[in-house]
């Protein structure tokens, strides 16, 4: 789980461009939706309240989303047992309760479809003049993804999610809804529940199921660093013993601050899978422990000696994939893959700052 950092300017940037998208597509239909409601008040008046709260809704942080997730079930009780049904309820018995017209309603106007489009010319055309003083390319899912950056997938770190595009095709990480948009339609279009993930985390492990920041890491609020560690196992007392590395066959875990695993990160852990995963891509780590036992001290020390490198401590950057060789500059960790995997089994073999 690595946390989607953005700039000052980056966040600023993407709070601007969406707001306009916001109040361009998303707010006229919620305003129309609005103004023809007659029948029932309640759900006018939570209509009317999310009016009230539109540039919150667009561009809020994730605590925002969360605190105004809690009102409405406060406020508007009816309206969110409509949405989620009833906790404790099998899923058949809520699938009674649920009203589906109500969240496809909600679901027109928060239109995530219409986001993962192009802006269609007749829109943009009627809106040119307020599009193009901020935002000449338009603003849709590409767009954002891309002023994002994010190359590597921030719930599983395995796969990459990069963005292309050319007149023969076109590819994009998917968006998965943090807060799931049937359960919270209202944020299918948040700026900051859009989270770009690849499609295994998305939709194979994630799915409908309900997050929360209470229950799960959020890419843009947490990173698994500082929570724990994974760390090779490799005798029967689930320690880990170096020299016992080339004789016996080893695996891993992830231990966390003081062995105790906080219940969000070992949630976010189960649900992605990625203990599991992690011991599918072991080549990566059987690459290091390669490393470890040939790039000895005594090696280390022959390189640095024949006037290539700086030094010791860049033959070690090298190595472990966090300075090119070619050109000198450091790679930054949001372009590699296990960043926190490697890292961490580095750190226990020594090989970015001990010795062997
Ligand atoms: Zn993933």
């Amino acid at each position: 789980m690595k946390r989607i950092t953005l700039s000052e300017i980056q966040e600023d940037n993407l709070k601007k461009r969406h707001l306009i998208y916001f109040e361009t597509y998303i707010y006229p239909l919620l305003v129309d939706i609005y103004t023809k409601e007659k029948d029932n008040q309640e759900f006018k008046n939570f209509l009317s309240y999310l009016k009230s709260h539109y540039k919150l809704i667009a561009i809020g942080s994730p605590n925002d989303l969360h605190r105004f997730r809690d009102k409405i079930k406060i406020k508007f009780p009816e309206i969110f047992i409509k949405l989620f049904g009833i906790e404790g309820l099998s899923e058949k018995e809520n699938s009674e309760i649920i009203d589906k017209d109500l969240r496809n309603k909600l679901l027109k106007v928060f239109n995530y479809d219409g986001f993962c489009k192009n802006i269609n010319k007749i829109d943009l055309y009627r809106n040119r003049s307020r599009l193009d003083r901020h935002n000449k390319s338009g603003w849709n899912a590409y767009a954002l993804i891309d002023e994002i950056g994010m190359k590597v997938c921030p719930y599983c770190e395995i796969n990459y999610i990069l963005l292309y595009k050319d007149e023969n095709g076109k590819t994009r990480p998917t968006l998965d809804h943090f807060y799931d948009k049937a359960k919270h339609p209202y944020f299918a279009v948040s700026l900051f529940n859009l989270i770009p993930s690849c499609y295994t985390c998305n939709s194979s492990f994630k799915g409908s199921r309900d997050f929360s920041i209470e229950t799960h890491l959020h890419p843009y609020l947490d990173d698994i660093e500082g929570k724990g560690k994974f760390t090779l196992v490799n005798s029967d007392n689930g320690k880990f013993d170096i020299a016992k590395l080339l004789t016996c066959e080893y695996s891993f875990e992830f231990k966390g601050v003081g062995d105790v695993i906080d219940k969000r990160v070992e949630n976010s852990l189960t649900i992605f899978h990625i203990r599991e995963l992690y011991k599918e891509v072991k080549t990566h780590i059987d690459e290091l422990i390669n490393q470890h036992f040939i790039y000895n001290e005594k090696y280390i020390e022959q390189l640095a000696g024949l006037s290539i490198f700086s030094g010791e401590e860049e033959i070690r950057m090298i190595l472990t994939g966090k300075v090119n060789i070619h050109t000198g500059k450091s790679i930054v960790s949001d372009e590699r893959i296990l960043s926190k995997l490697m890292k961490d089994v580095e750190n226990e073999l020594g090989l970015t700052y001990g010795k062997m």
